[in-house]
């Protein structure tokens, strides 16, 4: 079979043998979906020859940009050497080997040993059973109940899924038992009226403190956080969070459980976003940027404190056909050996995340903006017909869709939660493309503005 050239003939084929992800497919169907084919930096091609900049790095990923051929070129002498072996079975491979040193000299000191998987969602599959396995091993088999947040998000697996604390992925498929989600630092949506956000910072990780001595300490194994929650529409925690929360882990016999799937890899300025929000994890989750999503791929960073007391327990009885993927782990390394050289990470602590900081919170002036808050260079704008009250439109997704359409019509991918625009571009992007994403996203604002003026609801 060959492929039909044009875009209306491909959009049918899709709609007639494809199910996309997280997609209502009856009306995605009508509609047609986009079809990227090319890219190259921070800019995608579509079918129609349409060049749009992107936003969000992929779904949060493609930290080194698009068209990196270093990293193809290596992961084609990798397949041409050695396309597939397994980790089982007292056996490993040079890639697998290298990487997990790099990992080890890259992550903060307490990490020294990696377990792969191919994804964020298996990687807190893991998370799951490594946790209650080291619990297992100190006699504490009670001791298995893990502490999430409302509206985290953590894969979509039955059990990462079910450590996030999406609603509507509950409502289809009911959480595994022994998670427990407790409050989200989400100051703008959630904070009483006149709470600053230090404030409710403080009063949200002190519900950590409160599930963990309601249910009581010897029940309870983890906490697990992104540093900054994405897909729950970029939640920047207040600056009093983070320290209580580091302070109620290390006053209670708990594992805190980083999850970097989004954040690592220089997201926020640092290598990961614990150490731009100073905590100090025992256990890293990690997929994404490590590859920069050229393969898929994932890990599980264990801290020397946890591991040491694994390696005293037998057979860890799990593990994935890819785990350490050849071909996956050699993309890995050349695109860490990317970020090293370029110093991706200074480029976003000193220079694109300040320049575009500036340029994004002055959006803050827009009669739609609530917030614009931004850290190394993911952020977001919470849209609002109300600046001064914090107040939410009526039918809660409406306005972030209506917004989010209009973004791609004027050459920006941003993505809608709720009525929050959020944006995580390339970490490579220029201060010419950014002066782009930022006049496109006013554009943005100011068409959804028209619009909802014409509706009446503004
Ligand atoms: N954890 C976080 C914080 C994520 O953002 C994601 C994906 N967006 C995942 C886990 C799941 O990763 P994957 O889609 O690779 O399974």
């Amino acid at each position: 079979m060959s492929l039909p050239a044009s875009t209306a003939e491909l959009r049918a084929l899709d709609a007639a043998h494809h199910l996309h992800p997280f997609s209502d497919m009856k009306s995605l169907n009508a509609e047609g979906s986009r079809i990227i084919v090319k890219a190259e930096g921070v800019w995608l091609t579509d079918s129609d020859g349409n060049r749009i900049l992107d936003g969000m790095s992929g779904l949060w990923c493609v930290n080194v940009g698009y068209g990196r051929q270093e990293i193809v070129d290596a992961v084609a002498q990798q397949m041409t050497e050695l396309p597939y072996y397994n980790t089982f079975f007292k056996t490993t491979h040079k890639p697998a080997i290298e990487l997990a040193a790099k990992l080890a000299e890259l992550t903060p000191p307490q990490f020294n040993r990696v377990f792969f998987t191919g994804s964020g969602s298996e990687s807190n599959d893991t998370v799951i059973k490594l946790v209650r396995r080291y619990f297992q091993i100190k006699e504490k088999p009670e001791k298995k109940i893990i502490i999430s947040r409302r509206n985290a998000y953590h894969g979509s697996t039955v059990a990462a899924g079910s450590l996030g604390g999406m609603a509507p992925m509950h409502g289809q498929s009911a959480p595994i038992p022994d998670i427990l989600h407790i409050a989200q630092p989400y100051w703008w949506g959630e904070a009483r009226q006149g709470e600053t956000p230090e404030e409710f910072g403080l009063r949200a990780a002190q519900a950590l403190e409160a599930a963990i001595d309601a249910m009581g300490e010897d029940r309870i194994a983890a906490f697990i956080a992104e540093p900054i929650q994405g897909a729950g529409g970029v939640i920047i925690p207040p600056a009093t969070y983070w320290p209580e929360i580091a302070r109620i882990c290390r006053e209670r016999d708990i594992l805190f459980i980083s999850d970097e799937v989004i954040c690592g890899f220089g997201r926020t300025g640092k290598w990961f976003g614990c150490e731009t929000f100073g905590t100090e994890p025992d256990i890293l989750v990690m997929a994404k940027g490590i590859t920069s999503g050229y393969m898929p791929l994932g890990g599980v960073m264990v801290a020397d404190r946890v591991a040491e007391v694994l390696l005293e327990g037998g057979d860890f009885n799990h593990g994935y056909t890819y785990s350490g993927h050849p071909a996956a782990c050699a993309a890995a390394i050349a695109n860490l050996d990317i970020m090293v050289r370029e110093d991706l990470v200074g480029h976003v602590a000193n220079d694109a995340g300040p320049y575009l900081k500036a340029g994004w919170s002055a959006l803050a002036d827009h009669p739609l903006v609530g917030e614009a808050p931004m850290t190394g260079l993911v952020g977001a704008l919470e849209l609002t017909p109300d600046k001064t009250g914090r107040t939410s439109f009526a039918d809660v997704g409406k306005v972030g869709t209506l917004a989010r359409d209009f973004s791609f019509k004027n050459g920006l991918v941003m993505r809608a939660v709720r009525d929050r625009l959020i944006i995580a571009p390339p970490l490579v992007i220029s201060h010419g493309e950014i002066d782009e994403l930022v006049a496109r996203a006013r554009r943005t604002l100011d068409d959804t503005y028209a619009e909802l003026k014409r509706w009446g609801w503004v």
